[in-house]
């Protein structure tokens, strides 16, 4: 006769922590992987630099730049560049591409603070940017903390100038001002998502006047002074510029155990690069693998760099094509993990997660079978079919996985690209890893959770 605990051990469900049951050897392995991992949030904290530091390591992998209408062979790598903000790397598989193609998507923008096209003045002898958010943030995390700016600027002339100041030590950081408690009676009134207004979000960037005897706002003179000498950029130039405000801070391990990493934009890198180096990793696969690290998620997925756009199906549709197929005939067998994070469960505020229906921090990659709110609207709700499939794949590769909500029923909700691909009749489901504060300018992970995301892409394109 069976005891009790021999039947709940067989019949009832549990996600494992992965730090109690992972050998030692494993444990060392993801945080060897964290290691790199860091490395990429501090080079790449926007689209644009995240395209650029997957595509160098693209090419030192040998990955090639892909020619449409060419028809490649079983083992080629390629890369493709979508506008400097989204990348797709591919191996080809053995078998045809008729049998379909696995794609695991990711994204590369974050939140973040833009600068409006024309962002400079000067205010009370005080030089400002002002600026528009992207995307979901709770604005009153963004003042007085170190920011930083990226981005580009397009000149008259049509030269491209880059910028990324801020991030070194002997760089000059920026700051948006907050009330001080003492005159806080007024703010304090207001509601946490009032707290600080979109346009309250105006950042300092100088105080010193240009020197001179007579005229009117010189620091901003000054600062244009500053700014022409060091980018060779005029006032009109801002106009033709996409220059991002994003935090100063670099990742840092967090817990006297190093279990965890906080930094900026986890949401998404914590998918992109486990994707990218999933499809670095994988040799000669069976089906045709493609990793996407797409733009523009966090509002909404439009634009041609998001995945509304059709960049990833005209890519599949020119690899249909150079063997005789139309896009649909490929793009209908083929499957998709949409490589996103999820909310981890917290603590402090765990009034808003259902216990039983969440991801937790340490428990390994999430699947997220629906997302969206009120009812499941606007979401991709994968089949319990599709979904057998991945938890066998994901068991079989030992891969320490986990269910989860975006919370509870009715308390928010959330999206991700998983619609938009599934509405390319593509069998996809969203996988990703719990994080905690997301959307904040410092965000949690647990790097076991991480090593998960890179175990559980690297089985998916194995298959
Ligand atoms: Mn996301
Ligand atoms: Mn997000």
């Amino acid at each position: 006769m069976a005891t009790v605990e021999e039947f709940k051990k067989e019949l009832c469900y549990k996600a494992d922590n992965a730090g109690a049951t992972l050998s030692v050897e494993e444990i060392a392995k993801a945080d060897a992987f964290a290691e790199g991992y860091k490395k990429f949030l501090n080079e790449a904290k926007t689209e644009r630099e995240a395209t650029q530091v997957v595509l160098s390591q693209a090419k030192e992998k040998g990955f090639q730049e892909f020619v449409p209408g060419k028809k490649y062979e079983a083992g080629d790598k390629l890369y493709y560049v979508n506008r400097d903000k989204a990348i797709i790397l591919a191996v080809i598989g053995k078998k045809g591409i008729d049998e379909g193609v696995k794609i695991a998507a990711a994204h590369i923008d974050s939140p973040r603070l833009d600068l409006k096209p024309n962002p400079l003045y000067e205010s009370d002898e005080i030089a400002l940017f002002k600026t528009h958010y992207y995307g979901g943030i709770k604005k009153y995390q963004w003042v007085a903390i170190p920011l930083a700016l990226h981005g580009v600027v397009v000149k008259k002339d049509g030269t491209k100038v880059t910028v990324k100041i801020g991030e070194e030590e002997c760089e000059p950081k920026f700051v948006i001002s907050d009330i001080l408690p003492h005159l806080g009676a007024e703010q304090a009134k207001r509601t946490l998502s009032e707290g600080i207004s979109g346009e309250e979000l105006n950042v300092i960037v100088g105080s010193r006047p240009f020197k001179s005897d007579e005229g009117s706002e010189l620091v901003k003179l000054n600062i244009l002074k500053l700014l022409n000498e060091k980018y060779g950029i005029v006032e009109s130039d801002f106009l033709s510029a996409e220059l991002e405000v994003v935090p100063a801070f670099k990742a840092d391990d967090i817990g006297f155990d190093r279990s965890l990493i906080g930094s900026y934009g986890h949401d998404d890198r914590v998918c992109a690069y486990p994707a990218a180096m999933a499809a670095f990793d994988i040799e000669a696969p069976d089906y045709t693998v493609i990793s996407v690290l797409t733009d523009k998620e966090e509002t909404g997925s439009d634009g041609n760099t998001g995945l509304q756009s059709s960049y990833l199906k005209y890519f599949i549709a020119y690899l249909a094509k150079a063997n005789g197929l139309e896009v649909y005939q490929v793009l209908s067998k083929s499957e998709c993990l949409s490589a996103d994070v999820n909310s981890a469960y917290d603590p402090t505020f765990n009034s808003v997660f259902e216990k039983n229906n969440t991801s937790y921090l340490n428990k390994g990659v999430v699947i997220t079978k629906y997302t969206g709110a009120r009812g499941k609207s606007g979401t991709s709700d994968a089949s319990a079919e599709y979904m057998g499939k991945i938890r066998a794949m994901l068991d079989k590769a030992n891969v320490v996985w986990q269910i989860g909500e975006l919370g509870k029923v009715d308390a928010g909700g959330g999206g991700t690209v998983a619609k938009y691909i599934a509405n390319l009749d593509i069998d996809v489901v969203d996988l990703g890893v719990p994080v905690l504060s997301m959307h904040a300018p410092y965000e949690v992970i647990s790097k076991l959770d991480l090593y998960m995301a890179y175990k559980a892409f690297y089985a998916f394109f194995k298959q």
